[in-house]
């Protein structure tokens, strides 16, 4: 079994579970393959992400496979805590675009009964650490790190290369936009991007 997950689906303990990784890493997948099987032992389940992902649908989780779970776009981290109260768990996807009020929400939550299911970039396209995802990594009780695969050599891919000229740290990722790499094929483009 790839992930112990026995007993999560009935147990009515509160914990911090983050997947974390690449673009195009199944970081989407991952975390909807989870609530799916919370709903299914009729836990009671909300789902979050912030406003500022509205790449496809306004009301619906969508990874890139359009595997798609319905969610609730919250504006602040706050909203997450109001909006949780007699859930039993709460996911929260693409938590790298979060506020830092994200860390004690999380645990708050988990510390009320709640199992928290957060999945987030890790580090952005040049691989700085994302937002609040450091600290929610530090204070989960469980850490999944998917990997893409790279599409220079077909290695695992950590990293997210952008392939079009813009340096604002935020810019919604397409297939067209972005590239998982791997380490090595990653340091080659910027060696001989300088
Ligand atoms: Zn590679």
């Amino acid at each position: 079994m790839l992930f112990s997950e026995e007993n999560y689906e009935t147990h009515k303990r509160g914990r911090i579970e983050v997947i974390c990784g690449s673009m195009f890493s199944g970081k989407t997948e991952e975390l909807i393959r989870r609530l799916k099987r919370a709903k299914i032992a009729r836990q009671k389940v909300e789902i979050f992400k912030p406003s500022i992902d509205i790449r496809y649908s306004e009301e619906e989780i969508v990874s890139h496979d359009s595997n798609s779970i319905q969610s609730t776009p919250v504006d602040s981290s706050a909203s997450i805590l109001l909006l949780s109260s007699g859930v039993d768990v709460v996911g929260i996807d693409e938590a790298q675009f979060f506020d830092q009020g994200i860390v004690d929400i999380c645990n708050q939550l988990a510390d009320q009964g709640t199992r928290v299911i957060v999945a987030g970039l890790d580090m952005d396209f040049k691989k700085v650490p994302f937002g609040p995802m450091p600290y929610l990594l530090s204070i989960a009780d469980e850490v999944t790190k998917v990997h893409a695969i790279c599409v220079e050599c077909g290695h695992l891919a950590n990293y997210s290369h952008r392939l079009i000229d813009n340096d604002k740290r935020v810019l919604l990722g397409e297939k067209g936009e972005y590239q998982p790499l791997c380490r090595t094929c990653y340091n080659k483009k910027h060696a001989s991007q300088e």
